[in-house]
């Protein structure tokens, strides 16, 4: 059998086609040859293109996969995922390359929070409440992380914001995600009006014709849906909380409610499980290709920077959110050898 019968394998079921498979073969050669040549490792978030996975070093959400960087050998970082993700990467590990395979690869959701937009809104907030911390999600950019108090995931907001010892918080940018922090916190939550495209388009009448066709099945809601649709759901996760859910569930069927590269992932590492999607694609998301990375290593691009000052910022917002959030210690940043 060769590789790219191998490939087909895996990937037939999500509809590439044998010529698909033995085109992204030769692609994926190239990329492992490159990765050893440049000293690099790959991360790859859970919503990109399932052929990344192949190359990956590691695969998961943001924040675990820059947590994961740091204690990865390699110079140089390809976050095969948006543009805050590979900040994220650049401000946990300083001292290393970190490239963005394909700059199309942005997210309209940390769009919506500009870093001066809320500068004056915690201004203006803080004059009505001085007590007021700003919580940001990861989904915003380093300049915004800089303004915060602490940043959070989808996974750890709820703990974050009952964590802190203020009593207001603006949280930034996801409305959603903050409508479900809002209900499970007595504390007020002041929510930028933001939100994610593709989990914004999710309807509840869309997911209760699901639930009514596939009843046995666990409804695995992300909390960037709307309140409505996190209402119905058995289980309000994160991407990384749906694998574990699925993983350690006696369930058999999953009605998987998020961007639809999750789906591809939990249906490649659980193939005696069913996932029914209820998902949408994220056209960020899916701009990187492997024809991407193999340009990003041959032309080492598109490399990300920012004011050092900014990165100061930003990581100490990220590492109160590891105090606070019990995570567990990160490993020492890995110090560069100077010749
Ligand atoms: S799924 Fe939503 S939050 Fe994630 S990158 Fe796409 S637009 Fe941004």
């Amino acid at each position: 059998m060769t590789s790219a019968d191998r490939l087909h394998d895996k990937l037939g079921n999500l509809g590439y086609s044998r010529e698909d498979c033995r085109v992204l073969t030769d692609q994926l050669d190239r990329v492992r040859y490159l990765k050893d040549l440049r000293g690099a490792v790959i991360l790859a978030h859970n919503y990109q293109r399932p052929e990344l996975f192949e190359v990956a070093d590691a695969i998961g959400d943001s924040l675990a996969l820059s947590r994961k960087a740091v204690e990865l050998e390699g110079d140089v970082i390809v976050f095969a995922g948006v543009h805050f993700m590979a900040e994220t990467a650049k401000i946990l590990n300083p001292a290393r390359t970190v490239l963005l395979p394909n700059p199309a690869a942005g997210c309209s959701l940390a769009d919506m929070a500009e870093a001066d937009a809320v500068a004056a809104r915690v201004a203006d907030l803080r004059g009505r409440y001085p007590d007021l911390a700003v919580v940001s999600y990861v989904n915003t950019t380093a300049a915004v992380k800089a303004l915060s108090d602490v940043c959070c995931t989808s996974a750890n907001a709820v703990e974050i914001v009952n964590a802190l010892p203020n009593r207001q918080v603006l949280f930034i940018p996801d409305r959603n995600l903050a409508a479900h922090v809002q209900a499970h916190t007595d504390k007020m939550v002041i929510a930028w009006d933001g939100h994610c495209y593709v989990h914004q388009q999710v309807t509840p009448e869309a997911v209760g014709a699901m639930k009514r066709q596939h009843p046995d099945a666990k409804l695995l809601v992300h909390p960037e849906c709307r309140p409505d649709v996190v209402a119905l759901a058995d289980a309000v996760l994160s991407t990384e909380g749906m694998v574990t859910y699925a993983r350690k569930s006696e369930a058999a069927r999953f009605i998987i409610v998020t961007e639809c590269g999750l789906s591809d992932r939990l249906y490649l590492e659980m193939p005696e499980k069913t996932f029914y999607r209820a998902c949408q694609l994220c056209r960020y998301m899916k701009a990187n290709r492997v024809e991407d990375l193999v340009a990003s290593l041959e032309r080492m691009q598109f490399e990300i920077t920012m004011p050092e000052d900014t990165r100061v910022r930003a990581e100490r917002a990220v590492n109160r959110m590891l105090e606070l959030g019990g995570g567990a210690p990160r490993p020492a940043p890995r110090v560069p050898v100077l010749a």
